[in-house]
């Protein structure tokens, strides 16, 4: 591993203060991807600037939402009453990630930045646009059964393994962001890439900028929403897919919806077609599958992954049908 200094920040202001010190800083939540990426070697910075000193409350809101710290451990958040009450789904696609004890350490900030799980990227003998820009991309060609199937380019089929980002996608979450540059917030759903041509970019993140937090708007039909993984095993695996839902639903009428998917793009995918497909039908499979065709027209598979394009559908038709009988 290659040296680097470590320094702990109280705060954001002290964080960022840190990263003026040194050319090529990261900050460090939990560890549990960054020091495994520096363990292979393919990430080496110079500096680790904890944030785990960042706020770490859920601060329930009046009106409904909810505003979490980007110290909160995974942990910690899964458990927290207000978020199993108000976003079941959060709660559940969190426990549906990694292992109890990754969990305990890691955070909501690093959950969100987390890199992706693409086995060419992890493996320095093999050609990798994201993990080394220009030289090619040896999934395309490769084993590619984890891969995208949405918005892939031809220079990366990776995709974004977070539990937790595809229920905050679903549930309107807003990413407030610090930096050298000032504050801002903007919808998760503009935080993540797809990857065209710059695969090496995973987010909108202006250099040294960090999350301080991460908030629910009000949603109260969440209350009744759901996460559904599907992966190899039954623990301890990433989604080959997954989907969280929401729904709100009035005499049999689909009055509103949240539907995003997981294990498919470079960026948690909302699903916006299926959305639209749904809003005002009858809230039938058959209303549910229309709306995962349309979801999924667009679909594209590679050698291995053809699959996936039939179990996201079924996966959404599934989880749908989980909201309802929950009492949507
Ligand atoms: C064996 C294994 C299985 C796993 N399975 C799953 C799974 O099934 N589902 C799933 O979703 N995840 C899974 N994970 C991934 C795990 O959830 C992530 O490693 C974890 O959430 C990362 O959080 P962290 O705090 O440890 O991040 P770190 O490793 O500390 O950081 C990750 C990235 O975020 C950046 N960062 C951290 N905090 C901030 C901040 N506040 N502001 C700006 N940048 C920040 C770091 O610089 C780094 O780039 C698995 C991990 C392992 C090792």
């Amino acid at each position: 591993m290659t040296p680097f200094t470590y320094a702990r920040a109280e705060d954001a202001a002290g964080a960022i203060a840190l990263t003026g010190a040194h050319a090529d800083s990261r900050y460090l939540g939990g560890g549990t991807n960054l020091i495994d990426l520096m363990r292979e070697g393919i990430e080496a910075p110079a500096a680790l600037i904890d944030v785990t000193g960042l706020p770490s409350g859920i601060e329930p809101r009046d009106d409904g939402g909810v505003w979490i710290g980007a110290a909160v451990k995974n942990t910690t958040l899964a458990a927290d009453r207000t978020i199993r009450t108000r976003y079941p789904a959060l709660s559940r696609a969190i426990l549906a990630g990694a292992s109890g004890q990754i969990r305990n350490m890691a955070t909501v900030g690093g959950n969100i930045l987390q890199r992706t799980r693409c086995t060419y990227f992890y493996d320095d003998a093999a050609r990798c646009n994201k993990r080394a820009p220009g030289t090619g991309c040896d999934a395309i060609g490769g084993f590619n059964r984890i891969h995208a199937i949405l918005g892939a380019s031809p220079a990366c089929v990776a995709t974004h393994p977070s539990d937790m980002c595809v229920a905050m996608l679903a549930l309107d979450a807003i990413v407030h962001l610090d930096g050298p540059m000032g504050a801002r917030s903007i919808p998760l759903a503009d935080l993540h890439r797809l990857p065209g041509d710059t695969p090496e970019i995973d987010t909108v993140l202006r250099p040294n900028e960090l999350i301080a937090a991460v908030e629910l708007p009000a949603l109260p039909f969440a209350a009744r929403s759901a996460y559904r993984k599907v992966r190899d095993r039954a623990s301890y695996a990433f989604a080959l897919v997954s989907v969280a839902a929401a729904l709100d639903v009035d005499g049999g009428t689909i009055r509103d919806v949240r539907l995003a998917l997981g294990g498919v793009a470079h960026r948690p995918w909302r699903a916006a077609k299926a959305e639209a497909a749904l809003r005002g039908r009858p809230a039938t499979e058959a209303s549910f599958r229309a709306a995962a065709e349309a979801e999924l027209a667009d679909a594209a598979a590679l050698r291995d992954n053809g699959f996936k394009i039939e179990l996201a559908k079924r996966t959404i038709v599934a989880t749908l049908g989980d909201v309802m009988e929950a009492g949507a």
